[in-house]
């Protein structure tokens, strides 16, 4: 169905033609037509899928041990995560797309992470946060505590600190959107040999 958009010139506009090739060369600058002029924003699909998965993340409610409070702290109004679009913390982790460890993570607690984190949509990403989730922290070496979350889920943010602070988590969410941004969401691996 058309959309009227009150434009004097939508008469004379030309229509639209086939999608370009997805490996075709695109000009640096496109002159865009007087009558679309106010209308529309040209950018890459890339950019508008990754601008929208970066605004719209959705952590896992989930905590292990004391870096947890900090994790609550960020959601709080000094904080104030919903700032970054980052507040909607989810109870299933079918409906969430963070995983935040925070806190010490057991040998009897890891295969429980790894099933949360299989249970996840995706695309998904992990942000591990405190010394004991990167390498273990003040329990390092014992024989209860794994020497790293990254020895059973992929980590795409390190958030170093004993417990790193909220401000130093939004930091670390910030970092993630920054990783979000930049990835390849279009092409012949994730839409299909049509787009070759
Ligand atoms: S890093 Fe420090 S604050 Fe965080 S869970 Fe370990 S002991 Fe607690």
């Amino acid at each position: 169905m058309a959309i009227d958009l009150n434009n004097p010139f939508a008469a004379s506009a030309t229509p639209f033609e086939e999608p370009r090739p997805f490996h075709e060369e695109v000009p640096a600058s496109l002159p865009v037509p007087t009558e679309l002029k106010g209308h529309v924003h040209v950018t890459k699909l890339d950019e508008l899928v990754g601008w929208a998965r970066k605004s719209s993340l959705w952590p896992m409610t989930f905590g292990l041990a004391c870096c947890a409070i900090e994790m609550m702290a960020m959601g709080t109004a000094r904080f104030d995560i919903s700032r970054f679009g980052a507040e909607v913390f989810r109870p299933s982790p079918r409906q969430a797309d963070v995983m935040i460890v925070s806190g010490t993570v057991t040998t009897k607690m890891a295969p429980a992470v790894r099933r949360l984190y299989d249970q996840m949509a995706d695309p998904k990403y992990v942000i591990a946060m405190g010394t004991c989730v990167i390498a273990g922290g003040p329990y390092q070496g014992s024989y209860s505590t794994v020497p790293g979350i990254d020895n059973f889920v992929p980590v795409d943010v390190y958030l170093a600190g004993c417990p790193p602070r909220p401000d130093a988590l939004i930091h670390g969410i910030i970092r993630l959107q920054q990783k979000i941004q930049r990835e390849k969401n279009v092409g012949p691996a994730t839409l299909g040999a049509q787009y070759a």
